[in-house]
């Protein structure tokens, strides 16, 4: 086993919604390995403790919290026990997302609401609620799920278009609210990432969009998570209020 104290994130505690699977796995398992302390957040438990059990296996130290992002106060509560547990929270990935894709006139008003909530809301609430122990410390990192989707724009996606896009202004936003606390917040926007998300899209879709891919692969979640453990690190100390692109190239 690796000596941990020595470890680029050793200390930091952080809060990755959605790390069950997919992106998000891949970020807590990456944090972890840099030495962070990790609470793995889902809404479904027995997937978060996967989680919870590989880090440990791997030396790191992890907990799962179970909570839904679209409820503001189980966001609160979950907070608290990190907080209570851990006493602060360093860096916190708004990675819980969902889409539900179909043209706009076909939209229901459920499918509307559920993907803004989730992904827009869910962002909103767990940094509002993590963000004061940043504040304290004086030293913090919010590190935000948008996609190219909320850049350019697609067809079937006006909904998840939408809450990313949201996502971009409200992390411009709050890096100008706390940056003179020395608190990071910068948006990454993947492309097209083989994960249960992307697993769910129709074969001749998935092949088109190698077209548009200057790389002509599609990214892993590890690829993601290199640079989300970049940019929440002393090495990103000076990069605020960005998005930066994680697509292979991709081009509108
Ligand atoms: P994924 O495989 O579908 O995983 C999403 C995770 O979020 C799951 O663990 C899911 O939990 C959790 N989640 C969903 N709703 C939640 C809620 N209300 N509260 C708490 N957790 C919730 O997705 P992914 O592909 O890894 O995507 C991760 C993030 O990257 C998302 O924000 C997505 O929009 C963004 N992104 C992905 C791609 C891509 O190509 N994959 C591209 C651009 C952006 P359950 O397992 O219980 O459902």
């Amino acid at each position: 086993m690796s000596d941990r104290a020595s470890l680029e994130l050793a200390g930091k505690v952080s809060l990755v919604t959605g790390a069950s699977r997919g992106i998000g796995r891949a970020i807590a398992l990456k944090l972890a390995s840099l030495g962070a302390k990790v609470v793995i957040c889902d809404i479904a438990e027995e997937t978060a403790e996967k989680v919870v059990a590989e880090i440990k296996g791997q030396g790191g130290d992890a907990f799962s919290a179970v909570a839904d992002v679209r409820d503001s106060e189980a966001v609160k509560a979950m907070v608290e026990e990190v907080t209570s547990r851990w006493e602060k929270i360093d860096i916190l990935v708004n990675n819980a997302g969902i889409n539900r894709d179909t043209l706009l006139l076909k939209m229901s008003d459920e499918a509307w609401d559920a993907v803004i909530d989730t992904n827009l809301r869910g962002t909103y609430a767990c940094t509002k609620f993590a963000l004061r122990s940043m504040m304290r410390q004086r030293w913090g990192r919010i590190i935000s799920m948008a996609s190219i989707a909320g850049r350019i724009g697609n067809v079937g996606q006006t909904n998840y278009a939408a809450s990313k896009a949201g996502i971009i202004a409200f992390t411009k936003s709050i890096a100008k609210e706390v940056g003179s606390l020395n608190i990071t917040a910068n948006a990454i926007a993947p492309g097209f990432i083989t994960t249960e998300m992307t697993d769910k899209m129709p074969q001749e879709r998935r092949e088109a969009v190698l077209d548009f891919i200057a790389l002509k692969r599609y990214g892993k979640p590890e690829d993601v998570a290199e640079l989300a453990g970049f940019l929440a690190s002393d090495r990103a100390s000076y990069i605020t209020g960005q998005v930066i692109g994680i697509d292979g190239g991709m081009f509108a």
